[in-house]
């Protein structure tokens, strides 16, 4: 404490000297520090301004919504950023006027206030101290005797000076002391307030920031797949553009081999009838709402006109029997610009804008036959004649309907052939199959390019097109090949067309919608989950992480398609997953949640969520939130308490290959899928009671497996193998059906590679089975499948990272236990030795 006396003394000048000189250099300490915080604030200041710019001009390069280069390269998605980075923005001026105002102002006021009082008062009390010493001497050189009235007189003015001069300095010591309080606390405050400033600053940053994470997770996982899209179209343009290259040069061989006339009718006639089996099944499929072209290509058109000159034209013969060109247009297409912003006219913000502009995006870049005019020939009253009117040209054909007549030049007789071929075809299928409910449109804009002003049907015909153009590659290559003199046969085709996992998988039940949100022709998979998604929900989820879905596309990762994934997804689909998955919705349509203080989400008020599942059109957000409480959550599945119970019903699944079974075991339940046999035996089943027993050998009964052991038991006690017989391993008999198929110690894979097909192991797999577990004899599941002779199940474990250099109990590999068993698949044989030597 200060001033413990008050007495001016001389002990109370030095300490009044001494804080004094304190204040002073406190002075020049805040001014430099004031410095210090200019600096910084106008760097905030600038710093705004930067913010400010920026995010102009990322606006200004998104561009608006009607502009159709901007639509193109995302930048309406942009416009989303840019509203953060103003906010951002906007949050740096809070930070920088919070500084001013606490840190600044404060600094400046404690300088130019409380400061300055101090030596405004140290002026006062110097001026005050003289006069009253002045009035002092004055008083003290009075003489005796002096006028009573000129002492008293001098004695007032002594008295005043003195409490003016004691005024001064108590206020100096105010002044003094004032200083002293506030340097406790002035300094701390204000440069706490200016931390806690900053904190504020940094925490709204990151809460904007967070909110919109899966919005830019999402940004940026659509950005990889579009650069993944491209190098696969850029790969398949390329690969196009080699066939197409090859194809030319095959035909002009062709035509050159084939002598220099004209094809009679009689061959035309047979080539056409083989191939109106096709055409009859693409014009089909055309009445299902697909269209396909059946040919294309330029011919040269006899004009009606007197002068009868030839016209090159762009012909298009598709599934709908629709034969059209294209005439040349005098001005400029309106472009398809003007046809993207008229689904971009929504200004709305957020992730809805997200998913449109995804799906307009995602299958932009068809520049469609829409924009050029193009004339329609009505076939159905057709007929086509094999010559040219008044013309002896050749590769010429006719077709003549009731209204006109168009003489038609090929380029090749291969091409002339092929075009009549198909359109004779068309015909015929158009005859058989003509009737009231398969009106023919006047044009091909007429249906199918309709564009209706919804954003799903906006978006199914820009799929369509992109179908089409498809179409017509594959076309293109089956025409190839009916081309040549070995022609494959209908069934070949249809296998070779069939073989695409995503012809595959959409058979399956459930497959042709999206199992979260329903949206059609879904063309993404989640491998472990075994379900079809479109590609918004295939967003979600990848982000959920891959330990609990695998994202991969049907058409682009070609790769993981193998065998054992298409086996594992044609035994599940979506409508079965969902039955599991949504078990719970299934049951009243919407499902009711009570999100309570200990429910998933931190809220303190009950609260009741309704889900309901989320469709096509529905914004991604609501899909996203769907998927992770479906998936992450497990909201809608009907939880079983996890006992032994299951663990023998996942047991008696793998037994019976029911995939089904077991997938619905893995989802509603907790159980170890690595759980090993005997555990299982010993603490739920102490006796083998007689019912199931006989469970056990009705199980065997109906088991694939139990025909494939006679199978091999016959072969091994054959006198074609009389070592395999010897070997203790493939003792066969009924007992060892019955002893649950020398199961000790195994674990749900080995017990897999005995009684299951590959989609079965891939599902285990899929759900982290341990491909190198061990049984009681210390062999993998790798060494059962060689004992057994099973090489398809052994080459996927192989792939999957099974070990071959694993031994059993006697110290063998798998290889040794091939070698031994005379196991003779060639290549995995060479896939064990490989690394055998290794
Ligand atoms: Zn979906």
């Amino acid at each position: 404490m200060h001033f413990a006396k008050l007495d001016d003394s001389p002990m109370f000048r030095k300490q009044i000297q001494t804080l004094e000189e304190g204040s002073e250099s406190l002075g020049e300490r805040c001014l430099k520090f004031y410095k210090g915080c200019r600096k910084y604030t106008e760097g905030l200041g600038e710093g705004y301004d930067g913010d400010i710019a920026f995010a102009s001009a990322l606006e200004t390069f998104g561009g608006g919504h009607n502009d159709p280069i901007s639509v193109a390269f995302g930048g309406p998605v942009m416009t989303k950023f840019t509203i953060a980075l103003r906010e951002i923005g906007t949050y740096k001026e809070v930070l920088r006027s919070q500084v001013e105002n606490m840190l600044n102002e404060r600094l400046l006021q404690f300088v130019n206030l409380d400061l300055h009082d101090v030596k405004e008062a140290r002026k006062r009390f110097d001026k005050a101290s003289l006069l009253y010493d002045q009035a002092r001497e004055k008083f003290l050189a009075l003489r005796k005797g002096t006028r009573s009235d000129v002492a008293s007189l001098l004695e007032e003015e002594l008295h005043h000076a003195r409490s003016t001069f004691e005024q001064a300095r108590f206020n100096l010591v105010t002044a003094l002391s004032t200083v002293e309080a506030k340097k406790r606390f002035e300094f701390l405050e204000a440069v706490s307030e200016t931390m806690a400033a900053h904190l504020r600053y940094f925490k709204q940053g990151y809460e904007l920031l967070h909110q919109m994470e899966p919005y830019i997770n999402q940004v940026s996982t659509y950005a990889k797949q579009s650069k993944e899209r491209s190098n696969y179209e850029q790969a398949a343009l390329n690969e196009r553009m080699q066939e197409y290259k090859r194809q030319i040069d095959r035909e002009s061989r062709w035509s050159s081999n084939v002598s220099n006339g004209s094809p009679n009718g009689d061959g035309i006639q047979t080539i056409g009838r083989s191939s109106h089996k096709m055409i009859e099944a693409v014009m089909l499929s055309a009445a299902k709402g697909k269209v396909q072209t059946i040919r294309q290509g330029y011919l040269s058109k006899r004009s009606s006109n007197l002068r009868g000159d030839w016209k090159r034209r762009f012909f298009v013969l598709d599934s709908r029997g629709m034969l059209y060109y294209y005439r040349k247009r005098s001005s400029k297409p309106s472009g398809s610009g003007s046809q993207l912003s008229s689904q971009r006219n929504s200004s709305e913000l957020g992730s809805g804008l997200l998913s449109r502009w995804l799906s307009s995006h995602y299958h932009g870049g068809v520049h469609d036959e829409k924009s050029v005019a193009h004339h329609t020939v009505n076939l159905l009253t057709s007929t086509i004649k094999v010559d040219a009117d008044q013309s002896d040209l050749r590769f010429c054909f006719r077709i003549i309907s009731p209204t006109k007549n168009y003489t038609l030049q090929a380029e090749s007789a291969l091409d002339q052939m092929d075009w009549i071929e198909k359109i004779t075809g068309v015909i015929a299928s158009l005859l058989s199959s003509q009737g009231p409910e398969r009106g023919l449109p006047a044009s091909p804009m007429g249906s199918g390019h309709h564009r209706s002003t919804s954003e799903s049907s906006s978006f199914e015909s820009a799929d369509y097109d992109h179908g089409a153009v498809e179409e017509y590659t594959s076309e293109r290559f089956a025409s190839l090949h009916m081309d040549r003199p070995l022609r494959i046969s209908q069934q070949q085709r249809t296998a070779l067309k069939t073989e695409k996992p995503i012809d595959v998988l959409k058979k399956v039940c459930g497959n042709d919608r999206c199992a979260d949100c329903g949206a059609p022709e879904p063309d993404w998979a989640s491998l472990n989950l075994g379900v079809l998604v479109c590609i918004e929900c295939s967003g979600v989820h990848r982000n959920l992480g891959v330990h609990i879905s695998k994202v991969r596309s049907l058409t682009l990762d070609v790769k993981v398609w193998e065998p054992s994934v298409l086996n594992l997804f044609q035994s599940l689909g979506n409508t079965f997953a969902n039955s599991v998955w949504e078990e719970l919705l299934h049951s009243n349509g919407v499902f009711q949640v009570d999100l309570g203080p200990s429910g998933l989400y931190r809220t303190n008020k009950q609260q009741m969520v309704y889900f309901n599942k989320p469709s096509p059109a529905d914004s991604i957000s609501m899909k996203e939130k769907f998927i992770h409480v479906k998936y992450e959550d497990k909201l809608f599945v009907r939880k079983q308490k996890e006992n032994q119970s299951v663990a023998q019903q996942m047991w008696d699944a793998v037994r019976a290959n029911d995939k089904k079974g077991l997938y619905g075991l893995i989802v509603t339940s907790e159980t170890d899928i690595n759980a090993i046999y005997n555990q299982l035996e010993t603490t739920s089943n102490p006796s083998l009671t007689l019912a199931k027993v006989m469970l056990l050998q009705e199980q065997t009964a109906i088991d694939p497996y139990s025909a494939e052991l006679s199978l091999h038991k016959t072969f091994s006690g054959s006198s074609l193998n009389p070592t395999k017989s010897t070997s203790d391993d493939v003792i066969v008999n009924n007992s060892v059906i019955i002893d649950d198929l020398d199961l000790d110690g195994c674990s749900l894979l080995h017990l897999a590679c005995e009684t299951a097909d590959i989609g079965m192991i891939e599902l285990l797999l899929q759900y982290a089975a341990y491909v190198n577990a061990t049984d009681s004899k210390g062999r993998t599941p790798l060494h059962r499948c060689i004992i057994r002779g099973k090489t398809t199940l052994a080459k996927l474990l192989l792939t999957r990272g099974a070990d071959t250099q694993a031994v059993d109990e006697k110290g063998k590999t798998p290889f040794q236990v091939a070698v031994e068993s005379n196991f003779d698949d060639v290549e995995v044989l060479a896939l064990l030795s490989d690394t055998h030597h290794r």
